[in-house]
């Protein structure tokens, strides 16, 4: 779809310097559009082989179920997840990384028949700027595995693509990104009892919200492994993304009444996540697509995002562009000639590194970048026809200052933006009634934060 690009003259006349406020010259300020050396430095040393060879490993444990053996040190899930930890702790050595279970007991559920330790591997790069530490960016895959029958935790489960794959993304993430600094604190995380009922990403996020911690977005990789769909076709130039609009609540909260009243139910807050995810990825993956669906999930299905999702986070799904079901939870055995299970042969390792630096280049960028402008809010006070945005200053001490951005209402990202300067306050000649308008915050050397989409100020 062709973005409407206006031209900079155009800007400059579309937008008027409010009341009192400064204003920087339009269309100046830092180039949000050029590639940051870091970043294209951690998406090259993103390997296909180290991906490989994370997934053999796991796989060799037999089966990773939830209740499988925790004793051996060669089969099950206690092995898979002290090697996970002892992974991280080798190629993090000398980082700042830092590598810490996180366990607690599953009583007894639908999908859990006795009181079972569920373990999360998480790794911790911690932020640099002391204005941004507290904010974290959270990446996940699932290390558990199972096959036909849920509750078997004695047969062969390989989980080669589910998931593996994103388990071994978020390894090869952790590796390369810990030898490098960012503002924002990364937590890598492996979990399990996805399986079970998303256990340990519940276990996780619902420490989040009682930590109050300021997680400003989370991305969960599950089933990145193939490119070749159930029909032979291949498809190794895309990945989808996962979006929700409104969380699905009994009630609507002020936030989701706020949405609805203007008309912003595609401007939530992981939507907004995933603009600058499909920005940022497919500006550093050449020639890769990032396919936002604009579902929580596949139709009617789930993933570890969302606990995240439910108790208010910005929270996306990456997984692969058709799907295979004669290799996703099932038993291996070959039936008329065709071969069934979840085994590694079906996994295409360089597709895996191509998901893997998207969500890399993603991560890199939001914590390098200032967080999102707080208290965004568009003037009400009297009809007219110009819009007017208000907000609050960031923290950070490299802000350059803050960029408009804004689109039709049809539209799925933005079409038009302007830089306006160090400022808290611009108008621009556009309605209200007829653009969906948001704010981003510019450091100095061009690192762009996600839109915050104004409320009404009335
Ligand atoms: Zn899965």
């Amino acid at each position: 779809m062709p973005h409407a690009r206006i031209s900079s003259g155009l800007l400059a006349a579309l937008l008027a310097a409010a009341g009192g406020s400064a204003l920087a010259a339009p269309g100046g300020g830092p180039d949000v559009s050029r590639h940051q050396p870091q970043i294209d430095k951690i998406v090259a040393e993103i390997s296909p082989k180290r991906i490989e060879t994370y997934i053999h490993k796991l796989v060799g444990f037999e089966t990773r179920h939830t209740m499988s053996d925790t004793t051996s040190d060669t089969r099950g899930i206690g092995a898979a997840r002290r090697w996970i930890k002892s992974e991280l702790e080798r190629c993090g050595a000398g980082t700042r990384l830092q590598v810490a279970f996180d366990s607690h007991i599953a009583p007894v559920s639908a999908r859990i028949s006795r009181p079972t330790e569920i373990v999360n591997v998480v790794a911790t790069l911690p932020g640099t700027q002391d204005a941004s530490k507290d904010r974290m960016y959270v990446v996940s895959g699932h290390y558990d595995s199972r096959n036909s029958d849920v509750m078997d935790a004695e047969g062969k489960a390989p989980g080669a693509n589910d998931d593996a794959s994103g388990t071994a993304a978020v390894m090869e993430m952790a590796c390369v990104m810990a030898k490098h600094n960012f503002d924002a604190t990364i937590v890598f995380m492996t979990v399990a009892a996805e399986e079970q009922g998303l256990l340990g990403a519940t276990h996780w996020a619902e420490q989040a919200r009682q930590n109050n911690l300021n997680i400003a977005g989370m991305f969960t990789n599950d089933i990145i492994g193939s490119s070749r769909g159930d029909d032979g076709r291949v498809d190794d130039k895309q990945v989808r993304l996962f979006a929700e609009a409104l969380p699905a609540t009994k009630e609507n909260n002020d936030v989701n009444r706020m949405l609805l009243q203007t008309g912003g139910e595609n401007d939530s807050i992981s939507r907004q996540l995933a603009r600058h995810v499909k920005e940022q990825g497919e500006r550093y993956v050449k020639g890769f697509k990032v396919n936002v669906i604009q579902r929580r999930d596949r139709y009617l299905r789930g993933g570890d995002h969302m606990p995240f999702l439910e108790r208010g986070f910005a929270a996306l799904r990456f997984t692969e562009p058709n799907e295979n079901f004669d290799h996703q939870h099932q038993n291996l055995r070959t039936e008329n000639g065709k071969v069934y299970g979840d085994l590694p042969e079906f996994d295409d390792f360089n597709y895996i590194a191509k998901v893997a630096r998207v969500n890399a280049a993603a991560l890199a960028s939001l914590a390098l970048a200032p967080a999102s402008p707080r208290e965004v809010k568009l003037r009400t006070d009297k009809l007219e026809n110009d819009s007017t945005l208000v907000w609050t200053p960031n923290a950070e001490p490299d802000v350059a200052g803050y960029r408009i951005v804004w689109r039709e209402t049809t539209a799925p990202g933005w079409q038009g933006s302007l830089f306006v300067g160090n400022v808290t306050e611009a108008t621009v000649k556009l309605s209200k009634d007829n653009y969906f308008f948001g704010v981003q915050a510019v450091d100095k050397d061009g690192n762009v934060s996600p839109a915050t989409y104004p409320s009404p100020k009335r």
